[in-house]
């Protein structure tokens, strides 16, 4: 579904991002994981070709994003990010419904839409009508991964999307994001520095340390043979 080909970043002279090479097939959640700074970013906005890769080559469902239309690559691909970005002046049905709208669907296929997302991540419909700063910060970040679902992308990329909240808001959205992939069966790419919350959700996992892949594969193969000490040390537990 995902594959990212000897890619590298560079800021000002400084590698970001150093000849990444990796394979995510359709269906998994893969959890890009390492310590900040470690490029992970970097690596989700070159997917999302958001920033674009000085070296080497991006493609996803097999078509390179060079030749792809960056409004169709995103049309298919949703985004979630740690401070949520919810339009301020809209309501929280507005904002769930700003990629649809975009896409010139019906206004019927809209309503239908956004009933389906609310059910599918247990939105509460008494706050449809609010307004992002009447939500809690866990009820924000909820909506913001409704928005990022609610045009049905079979690719969704999250960077820290639950790091900010509290800690039992963030139980029930890893929870959430847990059963979503279990019956959509989406290809998640989530970004996190937080070893715990990769080993809750991951099936495979890609460890980062200073813009290289250190180690990928299954989240098993990972603990019980890890390649190095940095790996070894980052899970910090014996296997
Ligand atoms: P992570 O997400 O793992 O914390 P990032 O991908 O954000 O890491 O950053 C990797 C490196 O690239 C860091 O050293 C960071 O300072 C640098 N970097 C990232 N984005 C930019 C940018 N837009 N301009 C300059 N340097 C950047
Ligand atoms: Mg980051």
């Amino acid at each position: 579904m995902i594959e990212l080909h000897s890619v590298s970043k560079h800021f000002g002279g400084a590698a970001a991002v150093e000849d990444f090479s990796l394979r995510i097939e359709a269906g998994a959640l893969c959890v890009l994981v390492g310590p900040s700074g470690s490029g992970k970013s970097t690596v989700l906005r070159m997917i999302n070709a958001m920033i674009e890769a000085d070296q080497g080559k991006i493609e996803l469902r097999g078509q390179d994003i060079r030749s792809l239309d960056p409004v169709l690559l995103r049309r298919g691909v949703g985004y979630v990010i740690q401070s949520v970005g919810l339009f301020p002046h809209w309501t929280i049905r507005e904002n769930i419904a700003a990629v649809p709208r975009l896409l010139d669907w019906s206004d019927s296929k809209v309503s239908a839409r956004i009933d389906e997302i609310v059910a599918l991540l247990q939105i509460e419909p008494s706050l449809l009508p609010r307004y992002p700063r009447q939500l809690s910060g866990g009820q924000q970040q909820r909506i913001g991964v409704a928005r990022a679902l609610a045009a049905d992308p079979d690719i969704i990329l999250m960077d820290e999307p639950f790091a900010a909240l509290d800690p039992l808001s963030r139980a029930n959205l890893q929870e959430e994001l847990r059963r979503l992939h279990a019956r959509s069966g989406k290809t998640i790419v989530f970004v996190t520095h937080d070893m715990d919350e990769a080993l809750l959700l991951a099936t495979n996992m890609a460890v980062m340390h200073k813009g290289r892949l250190v180690q990928s594969g299954a989240r098993e193969e990972i603990l019980l043979h890890p390649v190095n000490d940095f790996v070894r040390d980052f899970f910090g537990r014996e296997a």
